[in-house]
């Protein structure tokens, strides 16, 4: 099949020099990816900035940065995919202006207004053509199978991968990580603490119905 996956966070830039990111190393998606390649799926990936090498049979089709960026990627290329995994952390917000020279020091706060970026994911659930298989992430650190459940519904998909984060042994930027996968036909399937290569196959196999 030709899966289509995102990884990594995203960054929004405030002036040349400045931007607003998040803690997301892009580890699960390049291990999704490269799990896919591995059960001999075609594999194309949409990256944002990430210190990780793309895996054996995976091809970066995007290197993105920003949120808006990253949408155009995964709205064109989508078209084409059977099963679209959106792992990467985009930023939900962005800086209403930016600015065009390194903004100054001064005595005293500053507020720097933002904005919501596009929900990419919602946007590919509401373009899903017939038979395509979207899966999205939850990563939360309260109530996951409410909100996963929520997300899943809101964003009409048909599998989403819940993990709690904020714990010190798994999530960001760890090696390993446990989560619970969710289809939207009520079916749960919970993976215990192990490896993201590990974690990542489970997820695909259960996707693909091959485990
Ligand atoms: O609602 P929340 O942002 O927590 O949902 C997480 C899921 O939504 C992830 O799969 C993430 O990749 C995706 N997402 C997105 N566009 C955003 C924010 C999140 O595609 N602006």
């Amino acid at each position: 099949m030709n899966v289509l996956v995102s990884a990594g966070p995203t960054r929004e830039p405030i002036d040349p020099v400045r931007f607003l990111t998040n803690r997301s190393s892009g580890k699960m998606g390049y291990a999704i990816a490269e799990a896919a390649a591995r059960l001999g799926h075609s594999v194309r990936l949409v990256s944002g900035p990430v210190s990780l090498s793309v895996p054996p049979g995976v091809t970066l089709a995007a290197s993105v940065e920003t949120a808006a960026q990253m949408a155009d990627a995964m709205k064109n290329l989508s078209t084409e995919a059977d099963i679209v995994i959106m792992c990467a952390a985009v930023a939900d917000y962005r800086p209403v202006k930016i600015l065009a020279s390194k903004m100054k020091k001064s005595e005293g706060n500053i507020t720097i207004e933002l904005e919501r970026t596009e929900d990419i994911l919602k946007s590919l659930g509401s373009m899903k053509h017939k038979g395509q298989i979207l899966v999205g992430f939850a990563a939360e650190t309260d109530d996951l199978e409410q909100n996963a459940l929520g997300k899943m519904k809101r964003k009409n998909l048909d599998w989403i991968v819940a993990n709690k984060v904020g714990l010190p042994d798994r999530g960001f930027a760890s090696e390993n990580n446990a989560a619970t996968l969710y289809c939207s036909d009520g079916r749960k399937f919970d993976f215990q603490l192990r490896s993201k290569i590990s974690l990542a196959e489970d997820i695909v196999k259960t996707i693909t119905g091959v485990s």
